[in-house]
C-alpha cells in the first residue's frame, strides 16, 4: 500500500566528503520490504520535485527511515539535503520497488556501487539469519569512499555466512582491486545476484551475467540513473 506522509529528519551524518546519511521519523502504520525506496518531495519556489531513496534500514528496524544520500554538484535534492536541519519536515511516499530480496536461492551476491549499496545493506541485514550465504561486493574509486565499511566488518565478522568484499578502482590498499565485475564468483550457477548503482554500472553487470548465461530470474537489479 502506498502512504503519503510527513516525516522529521532526526540525525544527519556526514559519511564521506560527498556521501551523507539522514535518519528520518518513520509513522508508526508505514510499512516497506528490505530492497524498497520511497520519494521524497522537496519544494522549491512553490514548485514540487520528486526524488527516490532506498531505505538502508532493515524492515525489522523501522523505528526510523534511513537513507544514504550522494550529494550530486548542482542537483536539484543534493542542494536541499546540503542544508537540511534536525526538525525539518518532508513529505514522502512509499513504499515502491520491486528490487527486493526474491529467495530463489542458497548463495545470493549483491554487487554495488556508491548509495546502491543502502537496498542491499537492508536486504542483507533482513534475511542474513536465514543461515544463506551473502557475498557483498561494493565497488568504491578510493578508500576513503568506502562507508558503512565498519559496519560491514562487523557483520562479516558476527555471521560467517556473510562475505564482505570492498574493492577499489582506484587508489592503493591491501584489499581488492579493480571494477566489482572482477570479483565475481568463477562458478555462477545456482547463484542469484542483486545489482544496484549508477545506470551504466549495472547495465554492464546485468550484460556480462546474461552473456555467461545467467538466466533473469536470477539478477535482480535497480539503476539510480
Ligand atoms: C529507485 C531509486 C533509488 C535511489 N536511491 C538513492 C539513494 O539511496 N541514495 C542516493 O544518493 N541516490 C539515490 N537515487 C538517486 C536519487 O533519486 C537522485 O537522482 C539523486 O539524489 C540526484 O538528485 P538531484 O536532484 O540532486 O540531482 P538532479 O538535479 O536530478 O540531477 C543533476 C545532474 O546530476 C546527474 N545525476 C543524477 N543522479 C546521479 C548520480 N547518482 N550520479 C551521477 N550523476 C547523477 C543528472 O543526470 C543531472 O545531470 C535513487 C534513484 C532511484 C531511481
Amino acid at each position: 500500500m502506498i502512504h503519503t506522509f510527513t516525516s522529521e529528519l532526526l540525525s544527519k551524518k556526514q559519511l564521506t566528503d560527498n556521501t551523507h546519511l539522514f535518519s528520518f521519523s518513520c509513522p508508526e502504520d508505514f510499512t516497506f520490504k528490505a530492497g524498497q525506496f520511497v520519494s521524497i518531495c522537496f519544494e522549491i519556489d512553490g514548485k514540487k520535485h520528486m526524488r527516490s531513496y532506498s531505505i538502508l534500514n532493515p524492515p525489522s528496524q523501522k523505528s526510523k527511515l534511513d537513507f544514504v544520500v550522494q550529494l550530486i554538484p548542482g542537483g536539484t535534492a543534493s542542494k536541499e539535503f546540503a542544508k537540511i536541519n534536525i526538525g525539518d519536515k518532508f513529505e514522502m511516499k512509499g513504499s515502491f520497488g520491486h528490487f527486493t530480496f526474491v529467495d530463489n536461492s542458497d548463495d545470493n551476491w549483491f554487487l554495488a556501487t556508491g548509495t546502491g549499496v543502502a537496498p542491499l545493506y537492508s536486504m542483507i541485514k533482513e534475511n542474513i539469519s536465514s543461515g544463506k550465504k551473502f557475498t557483498l561486493v561494493f565497488g568504491v574509486r578510493f578508500e576513503e569512499n568506502l562507508f558503512l565499511h565498519e559496519e560491514l566488518l562487523a557483520l562479516a565478522k558476527k555471521h560467517e555466512n556473510f562475505i564482505y568484499i570492498p574493492t577499489l578502482s582506484q587508489g592503493v590498499w591491501d584489499g581488492a582491486m579493480g571494477r566489482f565485475q572482477k570479483h565475481l564468483p568463477e562458478n555462477l550457477s545456482g547463484k542469484t545476484f542483486y545489482i544496484c548503482g549508477i545506470k551504466e554500472v549495472v547495465m554492464e553487470t546485468k550484460e556480462l551475467l546474461s552473456s555467461k548465461g545467467v538466466t533473469k530470474e536470477y539478477i535482480k537489479f535497480e539503476r539510480y540513473s
